[in-house]
């Protein structure tokens, strides 16, 4: 056994190669002391060089291998935290971000002060974003995803939760498809946006499902233009669109909306001041 002053010595020095010393004191304080130790900060604090177990390294000595080969942290877990639910992912669906929480509060708030009977979240991946919506408010909700196995997650997030969603396995891609989803007077989603060259070789994205964050060079714009169309048979006259958008993309999509007649484009920014949220109607 070793003290908990040796062990995480051995965690920073080890993945120091591979993440900043930010990255990694934040991984030790919010995974391994919380989730891992199951302390408290406070307790942690307060019970200073304690002895760590012998099974508890050795989970620790597993994460470190699991780290070191850029995977991420929350797969290791098999579950993250969005909007203090906690959510199980794995291998086949994003991993829920913070900056979407921001996109579900705005959903949320819109929705208690209009008359929104149905909703629809495309590309739900683990499901958080209906299921954070579906906590708060009671409008029916459907949600969609091209992956068969997110839609198993997120299924089983969903009766984790306690929240009716009625989830569907559907490509927006496919415009044959839209007849057999509801008419709606809400669409949000947060679909791929991220380009290849934004992303360093070496980082914990490349995890992830590659179809559920990148898009083409050449259309980057591919999933809002599905929406849109979706959005031209299937939203209810006066309905909103709530969208996360990859900032760099924000003007060719505001473009790509003008022409498909929409004219009161908001853009909202996120927590670090990018333009990350886009409301039309
Ligand atoms: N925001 C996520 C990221 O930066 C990507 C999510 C997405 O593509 N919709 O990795």
């Amino acid at each position: 056994m070793n003290t908990v002053t040796s062990v995480k010595k051995r965690f920073i020095d080890t993945l120091g190669q591979n993440y900043s010393f930010h990255e990694l004191s934040s991984m030790w304080s919010q995974w391994v002391v919380k989730e891992l130790l199951n302390k408290s900060s406070i307790n942690y604090f307060l019970e200073g060089d304690f002895m760590v177990s012998e099974i508890d390294e050795n989970l620790i000595d597993s994460l470190i291998l699991h780290l070191s080969s850029y995977k991420p942290i929350q797969y290791f877990f098999g579950y993250s935290y969005f909007k203090n639910l906690k959510i199980q992912v794995d291998a086949s669906v994003l991993i829920p971000r913070p900056e979407t929480e921001q996109l579900v509060d705005m959903v949320i708030d819109y929705v208690k002060e209009n008359k929104v009977s149905t909703i629809i979240d495309i590309g739900t991946g683990s499901g958080c974003i209906s299921i954070a919506i579906g906590k708060k408010i009671k409008s029916n909700i459907f949600a969609i995803d091209v992956s068969s196995q997110a839609i198993a997650k997120a299924t089983s997030n969903s009766k984790t939760h306690q929240v009716d969603i009625d989830f569907k396995l559907i490509d927006i891609l496919n415009v044959d498809l839209y007849k057999i989803l509801p008419k709606v007077d809400l669409i949000v989603s947060n679909p791929p946006y991220v380009l290849k060259r934004e992303v360093p070789e070496k980082s914990v994205v490349h995890s992830e499902p590659k179809h559920a964050i990148f898009v083409p060079d050449d259309d980057p714009l591919i999933f809002y233009k599905s929406i849109l169309n979706f959005a031209k048979t299937n939203l209810n006259r006066g309905g909103k669109i709530f969208l996360e958008i990859n900032p760099l993309l924000v003007s060719k999509l505001i473009g790509c909306m003008s022409k498909y007649g929409y004219s009161d484009i908001q853009v909202c920014t996120d927590f670090y001041q990018k333009k990350r949220f886009i409301i039309v109607s």
